[in-house]
């Protein structure tokens, strides 16, 4: 870039919310002084024929364009910068990394209310506490007993209760508290800024066991540095507690920790145990939140008022004034990743971020990922355990069900019908698992379990339902589905993978008297239903559920007896490298749920291939053995974390477009430097070839080393943006993707 020097000019280079790939530079706004202005700021810019908010990125002397062709800002929205240095670091960083652009990245790190402009006012947070004539009332008659329970809850309460733990109390406090204000009884204060160092448990922590203690002396040697720790540990192990006990200590020296949990596992339930045992304020950020309150949680938490961030994905770009931990929940979970937009891994910033200032995170999960698992094998990573169940629990039984020559009712074995009878008449509760993620049917010998293979590659075919033709997805080649089975000769061959509703139906015919809910994305597209659905299903009130990996953590089920998986072959032979992983992370998650202490559970797993390897580790509750499995599978085939990949994708209405653009796209490779090192594989049609009216297709870039592949895009995407099939299709890149298709 030329640069033009004007020694008497500020200028500042600003990112603006739009897909380009540079900053733009302006004169300062006429009324601005040069000293109020700094990076993090917000400035209102002409763009075009539009207005855009920007972010300041720079602040500078020299201008990237002539002087005279420069224009002038509008207006300041901050008068102090509303992103701190650390967090346009880690948005800067993201960009990079991501191969996204730097204003969208802002924008995407900002809540909506900032980012349309809103002003920044930080409205304290409030407590209700009792007055000193609350505090000598008599107790209420009985007939006034949600009243009564406030009282008592604020009586329990020493420096009060905010509204974010009144909204645990009871659904509509607000107006049992107005009456009990307008007798006198109750007052509303701010809450102090910063809670005092020290004073910041409520109830009395867990003695930790052996194995607790070992993680949280390892972690609490560790605090003011960065490492990262593994946390492994089967559900119900205590790493919620150790989680809990290393937080204590990080608000004792008066820093905040920032707590990330998979999106379905911000259940009450887990909210409410931070609030029982810490006596601080908390940001929580979660899907449930309007514009308003999250606007007021980032800034809570940026001002240091909120001492605990808890949040879903997006959390990991809350701001923290004195960050000194960060914890993500269930690391190996997919809903850490963002699957439009900015395609980030929550997990990954997390550890990023933790490294940028010092501080370690820990990554806490019952199957952790492969890449985690062999972070840790390489020592970049410490690996604490806990091998125990904390609390009293007995292990299921876990059976395999051989489907060879079974006759099956939209996936139900005479066998499973006959399992969930007896544990729903003797009081238990059924969880029937379908595993829908990269669900890609393919075709099966129902006589041997033969898959339909690729005749050119080690692949699997996909069956696609639109054609009826086989489809490898790798090197896209294509035939007619098979007639005959060519191992057993068998001509009953089926596609694998049933949809939910189907078998909802079956279930319905079989049970008929039974209470019998359904629980995934389709079912709960209404905001709350999901959340209504679960609260049935905890209360024991239904007595069947049938459901995908959204039941699969973070709940507890009281009386669940029979946990059972559907269609564990599809996860074994899906198209999609990561779907063994995926299976095998389900099994255990599941298994861990079924029983109680007084009542041992069942888990039965429906399968055409009960030898599988995997399926006998997963049987055994082996994840050691079973990551080992998977390691060696990937590291054979070359699939992370033994190469790195990333995932072209692009989509049309008309069809030929998406497939038109790729081609294109990976001839402007072939000339490239870094070219030989990177390995492109397609482009091919998307498995699902067709959703909502769009016709799809992807490429896929895969190096051995991350640096190659990084460089390679750097240098590519500027070139694939002037194409011209690339305004005839949208497409997007996805670095380090987690579903295939
Ligand atoms: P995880 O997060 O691994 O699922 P939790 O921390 O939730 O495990 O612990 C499971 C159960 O055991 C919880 O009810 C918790 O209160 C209890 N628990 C955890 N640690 C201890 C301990 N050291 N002593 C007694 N109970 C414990
Ligand atoms: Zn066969
Ligand atoms: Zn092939």
């Amino acid at each position: 870039m030329d640069m033009h020097n004007n020694p008497q000019q500020t200028i500042i280079r600003v990112a603006v919310p739009a897909p380009l790939r540079q900053c733009f530079d302006y004169l300062l706004p006429d009324d601005t002084l040069p000293d109020m202005v700094r990076p993090g700021m917000r400035v209102l810019v002409p763009f075009g024929r539009n207005k855009l908010i920007a972010v300041v990125d720079q602040v500078t002397g020299e201008a990237g364009i002539e002087p005279a062709r420069l224009k002038r800002a509008l207006s300041f929205l901050d008068q102090k910068p509303l992103l701190g240095n650390e967090l346009i670091w880690l948005c800067r960083w993201a960009s990079q990394y991501y191969h996204y652009p730097l204003g969208e990245v802002y924008a995407s790190a900002l809540p909506a209310r900032l980012r349309q402009g809103k002003p920044v006012v930080a409205t304290r947070s409030s407590i209700w506490r009792l007055t000193e004539a609350g505090r000598l009332s008599e107790p209420l008659p009985a007939r006034a007993f949600r009243q009564a329970g406030l009282m008592q809850g604020l009586r329990e309460a020493e420096n009060g209760l905010s509204a974010a733990q009144l909204d645990d109390f009871s659904d509509n406090w607000k107006v049992t508290m107005r009456s009990l204000e307008a007798r006198g009884w109750v007052e509303q204060r701010d809450a102090e800024p910063v809670a005092p160092v020290g004073a910041c448990l409520r109830e009395q922590a867990h003695d930790l066991n052996d194995a607790q203690q070992q993680a949280v002396s390892a972690i609490h040697a560790g605090l003011g540095r960065f490492a990262v720790y593994l946390l492994h540990g089967v559900t119900g192990s205590g790493k919620t507690e150790v989680y809990l006990h290393s937080i204590a200590t990080v608000l004792e020296q008066g820093r905040q920790a920032l707590v990330l949990v998979p999106e379905i596992g911000l259940t009450p339930q887990l909210m409410q145990r931070f609030r029982r045992r810490f006596d601080v304020p908390m940001a929580v950020f979660h899907s449930g939140l309007n514009d308003t309150e999250r606007a007021q949680n980032w800034l809570q938490a940026q001002t240091g008022q909120a001492r605990i961030i808890i949040g879903t994905r997006s959390a990991v770009f809350a701001p923290m004034a004195a960050p000194g931990l960060i914890i993500v929940d269930e690391e190996h979970d997919l809903s850490f990743k963002q699957q439009d937009g900015l395609r980030y891994s929550a997990r990954d910033l997390a550890v990023v971020r933790a490294r940028h200032n010092d501080i370690p995170v820990i990554l806490g999960s019952a199957t952790p990922s492969l890449e985690s698992i062999m972070n840790a094998e390489q020592q970049r990573y410490r690996l604490l355990e806990l091998p125990e169940r904390a609390a009293e629990a007995s292990h299921p039984a876990m059976h395999l069900v051989d489907l060879r020559h079974q006759r099956l009712d939209e996936g139900l074995s005479d066998i499973l019908l006959q399992k969930i009878n007896e544990h729903v008449d003797q009081g238990g509760q059924v969880l029937l698992f379908l595993n829908r993620r990269g669900y890609a049917p393919t075709l099966l010998c129902h006589d041997c379990g033969w898959i339909s293979e690729c005749r050119r590659c080690d692949a699997h075919m996909t069956l696609h339902q639109a054609s009826g033709r086989l489809r490898c997805h790798h090197c896209g080649s294509e035939r007619v589905p098979d007639s005959f089975c060519p191992d057993c000769g068998s001509a009953d061959l089926r596609p694998i993978g049933q949809g939910t509703e189907r078998t909802e139906e079956a279930l319905r015919r079989h049970f008929p008297h039974r209470r019998i809910t359904r629980i995934d994305r389709d079912s709960t597209r209404r905001k709350g239903s999901m959340e209504q659905k679960l609260r049935d299903a905890e209360s024991g009130r239904d007595q069947i559920l049938l459901g995908t990996q959204l039941l699969a953590k973070g709940h507890h089920f009281p009386n669940l007896s029979l946990v059972a998986v559907l269609d564990s072959d599809q996860g074994l032979f899906s198209a999609d490298f990561r779907s063994a992983e995926r299976m095998a992370q389900l099994i255990m998650q599941v298994s861990g749920r079924a029983g109680r202490a007084d009542r041992p559970g069942e888990v039965l797993i429906q399968t055409h291939h009960p030898e599988h390897e995997l399926l006998q580790y997963a049987l055994r509750q082996d994840y050691h053995a079973l990551s080992r499995f998977l390691l060696q599978e990937r590291k054979t085939a070359q699939w992370p974390p033994y190469s790195y990949l990333a995932l072209l994708r692009a989509e049309a209405t008309q069809k030929d477009r998406p497939m038109q653009f790729l081609q294109q796209a990976a001839d402007c490779v072939s000339d490239n430097h870094e070219a030989g090192k990177v390995m492109l594989l397609g482009p091919v049609l998307a498995p699902m070839e067709k959703r909502g009216g769009r016709y799809r297709a992807q490429l896929l870039l895969q190096a051995p080393e991350r640096a190659d592949l990084h460089k390679l895009l750097s240098g590519w995407l500027p070139r694939i943006e002037q194409l011209k099939s690339s305004r005839q299709v949208r497409w997007s890149l996805d670095i380090d993707p987690q579903d295939m298709f």
